[in-house]
C-alpha cells in the first residue's frame, strides 16, 4: 500500500468511537501500574479529539532580476537583436545563448545608471514573481521537486541594442584643445565600438521549509501536543504531493482529512507556494475523568491513539472534584467496618485491618482479573485506613495488579480479633457478589478463612 493510502486507511480505521469499558480495558492492559493508582469514572461520558499531526515540505520560488549593459561588438549586437525578434515566450533559458556570460565579458558601459529605467521595470515585473507565469518557465527538478540549482532566464522585451550615449553612436566625442582648437577621440565610453546593448535577466532560487504541525478541530487539550509530536507521528513519514504550481502544471489536491487545516499550512508556506507535500496522520485522543486514589484529587486522563500505539497520559490539569457516584452504596458495608476497627489502633488491631485488605485483595484478583467495580470499592477502603501510611497504603493498592493470590501467607488468615476475622469473610462474600458469580479459586480463599476460625 501507498503511503497515500495508508493514510486514508489509518484515518478510516481510526474513526471509531470508544466506551468507558473499553477505554478503560485498554487503559490496564498498555498501563497497569498506573491504572491501580487511579479511578476511572464509569459515569462521566468518554470525549473524543482528532489530532492531526502533519509534517510539511514546501518550496517557494523567489524571483531577483538583474541588468546587464555593455558595449557591444556586431556578432554579440546580432545576437541580442535575434532574440529580441525571435518569437516564442517572454524568457529565454540563458544555457541556450550564453548570452549573460557574453555581456559579463564585453566592456561594461559605464553609463551603467543611464539604464536605470529599464532597470526598474524588470525589478517591478520580475520582483516577488507578480507577473511571472511559470508556464514559461521550464525549471530545473530533482525527482517530483524543483532542484537547488536552477538556469537563468534572460527577459525579451526587457532586452535592447541602442547607439552609445556618449558619442551618439558616432564612436568619436569632440574635444578641444588649449587653443580653442575642436578635435575628434575615440569615444572612452565605447571605445569607438559605437553600440550599446542592454540584457536583463533572473535566476529563481529555490526557498525550502520544513516543519510539524499539530491541530485539533475539537479543541486543544493540554500539554499533548508534545506527547504527539514525540511518539504518535508515525515511522519514516513520507509526504504526499498536495500542491504544484510550477513548469505549467497547477494543480491543489488536499487530503480530505487534512481540510480543516489548510489554512493553517498556508499560514506557514505563503501563499505562492509551488510545492507542498504534506505527511499526516489523524491521533484519536480520548479523555475521561479519573481520581487518584492516594491523593484523592480528580482529573482528566487522556487515552491517546488507542487503536495503534496507545498510551496513557494522567498529568493533567484537575478539574473539579467530585465522589463518584454509584461506588457510595457498596461501600458503606466496608466503610463501616475498617471505620470500626480503625477506631482502637492498637498493633494488633492495624495488624488485622491489614490482613483484611489483603484477603479482600486476594478474592478480588483470585479469577485473574480485577473488574472496575472491586477495585474502586478496595481503593476507596484502602484510601479510608487512616491507620496505615501512604506507603502501606501503597503496597496493597500494588497487590491489585497481581496476576493471582498467591501473595497470601499461612500469617494472613491468623487474625487477632475473632470478630475482624468474622467481619472480614462477611466482606469477603460482599465483594464476590459485586463480581457477580464466585469462582473456585475465590471460593478456596473464602473457605481458609472460614476453617481457620
Ligand atoms: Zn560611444
Amino acid at each position: 500500500m501507498n503511503t497515500l493510502d495508508q493514510m486514508l486507511a489509518d484515518a478510516q480505521a481510526n474513526n471509531r468511537m470508544l466506551t468507558i469499558g473499553q477505554l478503560t480495558e485498554i487503559v490496564k492492559t498498555v498501563s497497569p501500574k498506573e491504572y491501580n493508582s487511579i479511578i476511572i469514572d464509569n459515569a462521566v461520558a468518554v470525549k473524543r479529539y482528532n489530532y492531526c499531526y502533519m509534517n510539511v515540505f514546501t518550496q517557494k520560488i523567489e524571483y531577483k532580476s538583474e541588468s546587464r549593459t555593455s558595449v557591444v561588438e556586431p556578432p554579440l549586437e546580432q545576437q541580442i537583436v535575434n532574440l529580441i525578434r525571435q518569437s516564442g515566450g517572454p524568457f529565454v533559458r540563458e544555457d541556450e545563448t550564453r548570452l549573460v556570460a557574453q555581456m559579463e565579458k564585453a566592456p561594461k558601459f559605464s553609463s551603467d545608471r543611464l539604464f536605470s529605467s529599464t532597470r526598474k521595470k524588470v525589478s517591478e515585473m520580475v520582483n516577488g514573481g507578480r507577473d511571472v507565469n511559470h508556464g514559461y518557465l521550464t525549471l530545473n527538478t530533482e525527482g517530483d521537486k524543483l532542484a537547488a540549482k536552477q538556469p537563468t532566464f534572460i527577459v525579451r522585451s526587457e532586452c535592447s541594442v541602442n547607439d552609445c550615449t556618449e558619442c551618439k553612436g558616432l564612436g568619436v566625442v569632440p574635444r578641444t584643445n588649449k587653443d580653442g582648437v575642436v578635435f575628434q577621440i575615440e569615444c572612452p565610453e565605447c571605445k569607438g565600438v559605437r553600440r550599446i546593448g542592454t540584457v536583463s535577466y533572473f535566476t529563481p532560487s529555490i526557498v525550502e521549509k520544513k516543519f510539524d504541525m499539530v491541530r485539533c478541530q475539537e479543541g486543544s487539550i493540554e500539554n499533548l501536543k508534545s506527547v504527539i509530536i514525540d511518539n504518535h507521528k508515525g515511522i519514516d513519514p513520507a509526504p504526499v504531493r498536495m500542491v504544484t504550481h510550477f513548469n505549467g502544471i497547477d494543480r491543489e489536491d488536499f487530503d480530505e482529512p487534512i481540510l480543516p487545516f489548510v489554512d493553517a499550512i498556508r499560514d506557514k508556506t505563503g501563499e505562492n507556494a509551488a510545492v507542498i507535500d504534506v505527511y499526516y496522520r489523524i491521533i484519536p485522543c480520548f479523555t475521561f475523568q479519573y481520581r487518584n486514589v492516594l491523593t484523592s484529587e480528580v482529573r482528566t486522563g487522556v487515552l491517546v491513539d488507542p487503536f495503534r500505539e496507545p498510551e496513557l497520559v494522567l498529568t493533567l490539569e484537575s478539574t473539579s472534584r467530585k465522589i463518584f457516584s454509584g461506588v457510595k452504596d457498596g461501600m458503606k458495608n466496608i466503610n463501616r467496618f475498617f471505620g470500626s476497627l480503625g477506631k482502637s489502633s492498637g498493633y494488633k488491631e492495624k495488624e488485622d485491618v491489614r490482613r483484611s485488605a489483603r484477603l479482600l485483595i486476594a478474592v478480588a484478583v483470585a479469577d485473574g482479573k480485577v473488574r472496575e467495580e472491586e477495585k474502586q470499592l478496595l481503593t476507596l477502603t484502602i484510601q479510608k485506613m487512616n491507620d496505615l501510611t501512604s506507603g502501606e497504603q501503597r503496597d496493597l493498592l500494588a497487590l491489585l495488579g497481581s496476576p493471582d493470590s498467591s501473595f497470601l501467607t499461612d500469617d494472613d488468615f491468623k487474625f487477632h480479633s475473632q470478630t475482624a476475622a468474622e467481619e472480614t469473610l462477611a466482606r469477603m462474600h460482599e465483594v464476590t457478589e459485586v463480581d457477580g458469580e464466585v469462582s473456585d479459586s475465590e471460593r478456596e480463599i473464602i473457605e481458609r478463612l472460614r476453617l481457620s476460625l
